[in-house]
């Protein structure tokens, strides 16, 4: 492909939940980025910084609406209520993808080094069309966080679920990949992995993960379990041929047992055991019941995406829209 002369219109896209404590820390930091790559002609003057405030119930709208009354560059957007960091994530990009040329998503406590936007912006000059943050390395997370985030990528590669090893959301995307991104109508969202499946060319940037500047993270390891089983569920069926496999080891297994106890029967051999029969009977409910569980999550996916109800609702904005469809 070739190469983009003109300086892109970015908009870097930064939910925000509850995160009054580190907004005031971090904001100043996106603002001397954007003005950083302005002056070196790298993206266009036209360039925003758009928060999404994910129904906070502290203080991060009004800080928000402050800063964008004060500074031009920054826009907010608020949804009706808390959704999570995905859907929020979904609402900026959507509501940036008619506005601008590119859009970094990143999160807002600081973690993402903001200077690796610049490399984005390069590669997406270069003819990429999606550029992967991923994290170079891991030191300043708790051994128990690092070792658990680690585990979940190859969890998750081996489940058949294609995502970016070490890649989270901070991203540039195209509005050309956004628009393609917006075609994919599921509710169960799980934006890194629908990333690899827009396509286009893309290309992976480096970046050294930062501690949280402020407050606390919003992703303990129940949430994270709760990701890692979202993200499987939603990108891959293997979970369900796993089943299948099992199943069939399980019956070729016990066929095994009762050649064997037929043939013990015959020579005379006292086929014992109450004790062990009781053992196989719960360990074969205990499996198909969970088996049941997995089935049950799928078809519990089912029902919300045959609902098709809207992934995100934006109630405020701090800027005049023209009027823009909901796309839900
Ligand atoms: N976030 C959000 N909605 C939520 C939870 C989190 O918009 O319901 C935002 C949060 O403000 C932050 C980003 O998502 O900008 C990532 O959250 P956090 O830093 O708590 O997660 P961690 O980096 O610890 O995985
Ligand atoms: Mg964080």
């Amino acid at each position: 492909m070739s190469e983009r002369t003109e300086a892109p219109v970015l908009y870097f896209v930064i939910p925000c939940y509850n995160e009054e404590a580190v907004l005031p820390v971090t904001a100043g930091s996106f603002l001397d980025e954007l003005e950083e790559l302005v002056q070196k002609g790298k993206i266009s003057a036209e360039s925003r910084i758009l928060y999404v405030d994910d129904g906070s119930r502290d203080r991060t709208w009004e800080i928000l609406r402050e800063m964008s009354r004060g500074d031009g560059r920054v826009l907010a957007i608020r949804q009706s209520r808390n959704r999570g960091h995905q859907n929020a994530l979904l609402a900026g990009l959507m509501e940036a993808r008619e506005l601008c040329d590119i859009t970094v998503s990143m999160d807002c406590d600081g973690q993402d080094d903001v200077h690796a936007a610049e490399a984005m912006v390069d590669a997406y000059r270069d003819g990429c069309d999606i550029v992967y943050g991923v994290r170079g390395n891991r030191d300043v997370d708790s051994v128990f966080k690092r070792t658990t985030a680690q585990g979940f990528y190859r969890f998750l590669a081996w489940m058949g679920a294609e995502v970016v090893y070490n890649h989270a959301d901070y991203r540039l995307m195209s509005a050309r990949a956004l628009n393609a991104l917006a075609a994919f109508p599921e509710v169960n969202l799980y934006l890194r992995g629908l990333a690899p499946l827009v396509g286009f060319k893309s290309t992976v940037v480096e970046y050294t993960r930062r501690e949280r500047q402020a407050g606390e993270t919003h992703y303990p390891l129940r949430k994270m379990l709760h990701l890692a089983f979202d993200g499987v569920t939603s990108l891959s069926v293997r979970p369900l041929k796993m089943i299948t496999h099992l199943g069939l080891l399980l019956a070729l297994l016990s066929l095994a047992g009762i050649v064997w106890a037929v043939v013990r029967a015959l020579t005379g051999g006292t086929v014992a055991g109450w004790a062990s029969l009781m053992c196989i009977v719960c360990f074969m409910s205990g499996i198909q019941l969970l088996c049941l569980g997995v089935i049950g999550e799928y078809i519990g996916k089912i029902y919300m995406e045959t609902k098709g109800r809207p992934r995100y609702i934006i109630s405020e904005r701090t800027f005049e829209g023209e009027k823009r469809e909901h796309v839900p």
